[in-house]
């Protein structure tokens, strides 16, 4: 029981990306509550990681948003690049 509570590093990383894909059992959510409390490193790659998602679903969302103008002018650059 001393040690339950104990996970590494690697263990508490692979529980976020969890976190995210699937979701935790309440008994990893305890273990990662408290390794986060207490390892600052982990508890800045789970903030960091919430931010990369937040970012990627806003992108997702506005991917169909480039003007035709802005697709010729991305199309003309690509040709001119590979052209050249
Ligand atoms: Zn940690």
């Amino acid at each position: 029981m001393a040690n339950w509570f104990n996970i590494s590093c690697v263990k508490a990383t692979y529980l976020i990306s969890k976190k995210q894909e699937s979701g935790l059992g309440i008994g990893e959510h305890l273990q990662l509550a408290i390794h986060i409390a207490i390892c600052d490193v982990c508890k800045l790659f789970k903030i960091q990681i919430n931010y990369i998602i937040k970012c990627s679903k806003n992108h997702s969302q506005e991917e169909h948003h480039l003007s035709n103008q802005a697709k010729q002018s991305i199309k003309a650059k690509v040709d001119e690049v590979i052209g050249s």
